[in-house]
């Protein structure tokens, strides 16, 4: 018998085991595959909290305390480098100039850099792209193929919590106190309450309930380009088009009347926005891009990915970067997300579903994790 049961180990279930198993918590952790494979382990690993608004900015804030805290017991690859987000025209300088002053008022270290300083900083930045930067050295950059695995190891070790892979749960029902949860194989748990974290994957729990969520799956483009002699890019690089779109620019005051120039069209239409992460081996990570499609139809996203959108992103990188980008390998992602920043549900009082997170997963996951699991399972305490 446990306390909690969480089904999905991406880093919204892990973060969930991790809290509740530290409060004290009896927890299993069912994960449907041998090893997480979801959009834990396909991102970038920037945790950029200077990206998202409201309540996701203080999650954000939170997780990078979180993930310090635990890097500081065991190497979660959390590297605090900084995020820089380059801007390239007057409009883009101005949101970056506005949130600045946002976060100059609200005391979240944030720096503005000239061109000259950008330069002077990141040596491979095209000199005709860059007109100036917005910079937040607090912010971390993970390991997406590694974290997840060390910080499962961690939760299991410190905190014993029951990390089962191979259990694909295909039911849960509640019973007298609490909740049964059944796997593939038949085989059953019981549990005072079920947390299901299960991503964008909709159709194995509560179908009908997912179906009508508003869920929305979006899949991504990633390139991996090899690593280059004496090539050193800090932390995380966001740039032109990610000012365009990430939320907390579109809270300044400027961001209504800012226009679309005529270069973006084409690369807006994929949803490309250029960011770069350089691994700790020296290959970058490059994206991405965003198609969308109903979370009960993401057949139709294709199992392929396009080349003319890797195209599309690797032209705009290099009008960016001067550095050589030869590509080793490409790969899609997919996450769910909603219009209302995630999707929270509770099935009954025993169990409840938390997915559609969206792309912020891994700047926010952890902060949210642990109010999640004070207000949900520990009342509030
Ligand atoms: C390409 C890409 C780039 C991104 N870049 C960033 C970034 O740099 N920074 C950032 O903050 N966010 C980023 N994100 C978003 C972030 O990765 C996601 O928000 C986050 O990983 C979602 O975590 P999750 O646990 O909800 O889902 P997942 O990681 O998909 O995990 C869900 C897990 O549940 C399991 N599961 C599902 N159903 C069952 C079942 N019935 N039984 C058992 N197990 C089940 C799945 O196998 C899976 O392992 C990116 C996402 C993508 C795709």
């Amino acid at each position: 018998m446990y306390d909690l049961i969480i089904v999905g180990a991406g880093v919204l279930g892990t973060f969930h085991a991790y809290h509740a198993a530290k409060a004290g918590q009896r927890v299993l952790l069912l994960e449907k595959d041998r090893y997480p494979v979801g959009a834990t382990v396909r991102n970038f690993g920037q945790v950029v909290p200077s990206g998202l608004a409201g309540r996701w900015f203080d999650y954000g804030r939170q997780s990078l305390t979180i993930y310090r805290e635990i890097q500081e017991e065991t190497d979660l690859t959390v590297r605090q480098r900084g995020t820089i987000y380059v801007a390239s025209d007057a409009d883009e300088w101005q949101l970056a100039n506005e949130l600045h002053d946002h976060y100059v008022r609200i005391g979240y270290g944030s720096e503005l850099l000239s061109k000259a300083q950008c330069l002077a900083k990141y040596p491979t930045l095209q000199p005709d792209y860059v007109v100036g930067g917005l910079f937040f050295s607090e912010e971390m950059s993970v390991e997406p193929e590694l974290m997840i695995h060390r910080l499962i190891a961690f939760v299991q070790q410190k905190y014993g919590v029951d990390y089962r892979p191979g259990s694909a749960v295909v039911d849960v029902q509640s019973n007298a106190g609490g909740a049964t949860v059944t796997l593939a194989t038949r085989q059953r748990f019981e549990a005072g309450r079920v947390l299901i974290c299960s991503g964008h994957e909709v159709k194995l729990l509560f179908p009908e309930v997912l179906a009508r969520a508003g869920l929305v799956v979006s899949k991504l483009q990633m390139l991996l380009a090899e690593p280059v002699a004496n090539l050193s890019l800090p932390g995380n690089i966001l740039t032109g088009l990610s000012i365009r779109r990430y939320e907390a620019f579109q809270e300044c005051p400027s961001y209504a009347r800012i226009q679309t120039p005529e270069h973006y069209a084409e690369l807006k239409k994929w949803g490309i926005h250029i960011l770069f992460k350089q691994a700790i081996d020296g290959s970058i990570i490059v994206g991405d891009s965003h198609e969308y499609a109903d979370a009960t139809h993401t057949e139709d996203l294709g199992y392929h990915t396009q080349e003319a959108i890797n195209d599309l992103m690797l032209a705009e990188a290099r009008r960016i970067v001067t550095f050589p980008l030869k590509i080793r390998k490409t790969w899609a992602g997919f996450y769910s997300q909603t219009a209302d920043e995630i999707f929270e549900h509770n099935i009954d009082e025993y169990i409840r579903i938390v997915t559609g997170i969206g792309g912020k997963g891994m700047s926010s996951g952890a902060g949210f994790a642990e109010y999640n699991i004070r207000q949900w399972l520990l009342n509030g305490k």
